[in-house]
């Protein structure tokens, strides 16, 4: 989306990069090779659909090939062009490397509004843009890896691996052509709420560092923090209802397409979900006053702002009016170029995008490795685990009874101590050791260097260094 006077979203994120390429030891060559898109491919095509053959503009852009597969989500919405496409690519690569997911970055988008059509239509819809995708190697296990994004889920890639097993019989790693499929098509447990989830992780490891939160002039924890998210669909929504339930924040205002929702003594998440399933928006639903200008609720005061539905949100028109003293990006580019300035001006502080919202391609690659292994996590490890665990135990007891100490362990204790971790819990400690270890990488950069002023330069020197090592080690 480009605002009046403001770049396009590819030129905002090109504007990014060129401020952390510039502290940055790169030869012009490189630095050049790093910024640009490798390709896009254009497709348009005809469905019959009530009648009438309906034609349907996509895209898939390849940004970066420094590592392959490629990989990025698929996105399905009117705002859809070539310029977002290939934005939300280049910062799928970035966004790879600062977490060490050993892909490319690319990003697909169909320009449509799911809305308009029913289930069986949208079916055939995917599987026609699928099928020319696949076509040309950009859906596949080695080179090329979707996922869902804005107005795609579950239910679209399980009819993207099945058309593409359709057109690849023999292809034994078929499973791995895209990520986020339901569990019975592949899936893993904990991808639908991975990018929330990594959020949710992304602040935890935020509130540990107090001088960090000192730059923002915060402090404490979580618990009882005023938070304005934007965007309750799955990103939001998971975000919002764990750092609620469960770290104790307060969501004051809720922004959806029809208006937003605001309560100084926090909503609970679950029921304005379940009243904007039923009733198509906010509007009337008790948990809070309803505001019909919904954006103007980005200006609320609050602790934290959670920008998570599209790019562009926070811009030259309001971002001098942003009262929050933190901002952590859980859409992709919601900060544009422009008002990231004038925001790092009035000492806002802004978690990045590329480290926010990287829980959801940390899940996808697990998902990946463990098609690709044709083994569920923990099958093996669980057996080993829980015979090291009966190991401990036997001999805590006969310790005990040697010594007369009369020990007992309680029932409950030994059956949780032995229970092996399953794939649920290890994809969740996978996932939180990620967004520590990246946190940490950013960190390093970003205190160790006069010349490194905020967490999106440092997080960008991080993931473009990387990327240029990458180029190197292929003699490029
Ligand atoms: N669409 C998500 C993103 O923007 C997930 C991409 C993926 O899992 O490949 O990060």
């Amino acid at each position: 989306m480009a605002f009046k006077g403001e770049p396009s979203f590819r030129q905002s994120v090109d504007l990014m990069f060129n401020r952390a390429v510039k502290v940055m030891d790169l030869s012009p060559g490189l630095e050049e090779k790093i910024r640009v898109c490798n390709s896009t491919y254009t497709v348009r095509f005809g469905v019959r659909l009530r009648g009438a053959i309906h034609t349907f503009t996509g895209y898939r852009s390849v940004h970066s090939e420094h590592m392959e597969p490629v990989k990025g989500g698929i996105r399905f919405a009117t705002s859809v062009n070539q310029d977002e496409v290939e934005a939300l690519a280049a910062l799928m690569t970035y966004k790879c490397a600062l977490v060490e997911t050993p892909f490319g970055g690319s990003k697909g988008g169909l320009c449509i509004d799911p809305r308009e059509w029913e289930e069986h239509e949208m079916e055939l819809i995917t599987r026609r843009f699928a099928y020319e995708l696949i076509k040309r190697d950009l859906i596949n296990p080695a080179q090329n890896v979707p996922a869902p994004d804005m107005g795609t889920g579950e239910r679209e890639m399980a009819w993207i691996v099945d058309q593409y097993k359709r057109m690849n019989t023999t292809d034994i790693n078929g499973a791995a052509c895209v990520t986020g499929k339901p569990l019975n098509a592949g899936g893993i447990a904990g991808r639908v709420e991975a990018t929330g989830r990594g959020v949710q992780y992304a602040l935890r490891e935020f509130f540990r560092h107090p001088k960090d939160m000192e730059a923002a002039g915060l402090s404490g924890t979580l618990d009882g923090k005023r938070v304005v998210v934007q965007g309750l669909g799955n990103v939001g929504y998971h975000a919002a209802l764990f750092l609620a339930t469960e770290d104790g924040a307060l969501i004051t205002g809720i922004i959806e397409r029809d208006g937003a929702l605001v309560n100084d003594k926090g909503m609970n998440v679950q029921a304005v979900r379940d009243w904007i399933t039923a009733n198509g928006g906010v509007k009337g639903c008790p948990e809070g006053t309803y505001v019909e200008y919904g954006t103007k609720v980005l200006e609320e005061p609050c602790d934290i702002l959670i920008p998570a539905a599209m790019e562009g949100v926070i811009n030259l028109s309001n971002a001098e009016n942003i009262k929050a003293p933190l901002i952590i990006e859980a859409a992709n580019g919601p900060v544009t170029a422009g008002a990231d300035e004038i925001l790092r001006n009035k000492g806002t502080l802004i978690i990045p995008d590329m480290y926010a919202n990287a829980g959801g391609v940390t899940v996808s690659y697990f998902e990946w490795v463990k098609n690709l292994s044709h083994i569920r996590f923990g099958r093996m490890q669980r057996r080993q685990e829980e015979s090291r665990h009966q190991l401990l135990i036997d001999e805590l007891e006969r310790l005990s009874s040697d010594k007369g100490l009369g020990w007992t362990l309680s029932p409950g204790f030994k059956d949780q101590y032995l229970r092996g971790a399953g794939e649920l819990e290890l994809v969740r400690s996978g996932l939180d050791d990620t967004m520590r270890a990246a946190y940490q990488s950013i960190s390093d950069v970003w205190h160790s260097r006069n010349d490194v002023t905020d967490m999106r330069m440092a997080a960008y020197i991080v993931a473009i260094d990387r990327v240029a090592k990458s180029y190197r080690s292929k003699g490029l």
